[in-house]
């Protein structure tokens, strides 16, 4: 009787376990048998109340019974979790993926590359210099002695360095401070360019930063006049904006160059109806230059009256910026990836 009721009670069990989907299920099912109430423990309980004849074997039953449903619920238990993993790792093929999102060139190196391009052609080769350097490189070679005018046009970022002299170094204001530097290490003639990035102590606003790029070149010939440096300008900003721009040079005045040149450009950002980045005149002042003076060529031990040369400096940040459109400087120097993924 005793025994057909456990048997009764296994079946049960056994049916719910198999067919439970969930491990709160088997929870359940578990308290409901073996918990403090459960149908089973019940059954333990009444133990004590049968004949002792009979103790024996129920007591037997009873407890393989409890081992049985207990080795069933671990059973079912360690099925349901493979299935759950298996189900995790299901991989739907046709959900369309997530695009990584990758770089791209920074504008202005894209453009910087461009440059270098276009001066290859025509035979030139590129130089680095340092961004740290000298007082002598960078003003004092380039005729502009201590207290001379032109150093009040460029704020000098000093460092607490010094140099061999004791004067202390500073963040090169123009790349030009590599045209003696060249001239001590190569022999004319020669075309060389040189990018790089300046420091000013300036006020930043849409056309001018504290730091920006330049690409400085300078050609040491024989026969050196206007006419080439011109020639060169014209090719070199007809390559890069298209054969639709003007230009236009006004005589200026810098200590390295004699006679100095101012080259203007057509705003290509409003088509000369002004705007903020060319401060509503149209034109935007692209790049200085001008026949080397010939105390340059002579602080780079080279015979003026054998040798001339033109220089001039591109500001690269303008050319990107007049390139693509952009009225704002400050625009190419932010980390912002929302922005600089827009020049891809
Ligand atoms: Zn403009």
């Amino acid at each position: 009787m005793e025994t057909e009721e456990i048997l009764n009670l296994k079946n049960e069990a056994f049916a719910q376990i198999t067919t439970a989907q969930t491990k709160e299920e088997l929870e359940n099912i578990r308290v409901a048998y073996l918990g403090k109430n459960g149908k089973i423990t019940n059954l333990i309980k009444k133990i004590k109340n049968i004949t002792p004849e009979k103790r024996n074997k129920y007591g037997r039953t009873i407890n393989s019974t409890k081992q049985n449903i207990e080795n069933l619920l671990f059973e079912r238990k360690q099925q349901i979790i493979e299935e759950l993993e298996k189900k995790e790792e299901w991989f739907d093929l046709t959900i369309p993926g997530i695009k990584p999102q990758i770089g791209s060139k920074h504008p202005l190196l894209e453009t910087l590359k461009e440059v270098e391009n276009i001066f290859r052609y025509l035979g030139y080769q590129v130089a680095e210099g340092p961004e740290i350097e000298t007082d002598y490189y960078n003003f004092e070679a380039l005729n502009i002695p201590q207290d001379h005018p032109a150093r009040d046009m460029q704020m000098t970022f000093y460092l607490n360095l010094k140099d061999e002299k004791g004067n202390p170094k500073i963040l090169r204001t123009q790349t030009s401070a590599m045209q003696v530097r060249v001239m001590e290490q190569i022999r004319p003639p020669f075309r060389v360019l040189v990018p790089g990035r300046n420091f000013r102590y300036e006020q930043v606003d849409a056309s001018h930063g504290f730091e920006f790029w330049q690409v400085e070149g300078f050609v040491v010939d024989k026969d050196i006049s206007l006419t080439d440096l011109f020639g060169t300008i014209d090719f070199v900003l007809r390559e890069l904006f298209g054969e639709n721009i003007k230009l236009r040079f006004a005589t200026t005045n810098f200590p390295f160059v004699e006679p100095g040149v101012d080259t203007y450009m057509s705003c290509t950002i409003c088509n000369q109806k002004g705007c903020p980045f060319c401060k509503n005149t149209g034109w935007s002042e692209i790049m200085p230059a001008g026949i080397i003076h010939p105390n340059v060529l002579r602080r780079g031990k080279i015979d003026p009256e054998k040798w001339g040369g033109f220089a001039f400096a591109i500001g690269l940040s303008r050319i990107v910026n007049l390139k693509y459109r952009i009225s704002d400087l400050r625009t190419l120097n932010t980390p912002d990836i929302r922005i600089l993924s827009q020049f891809k």
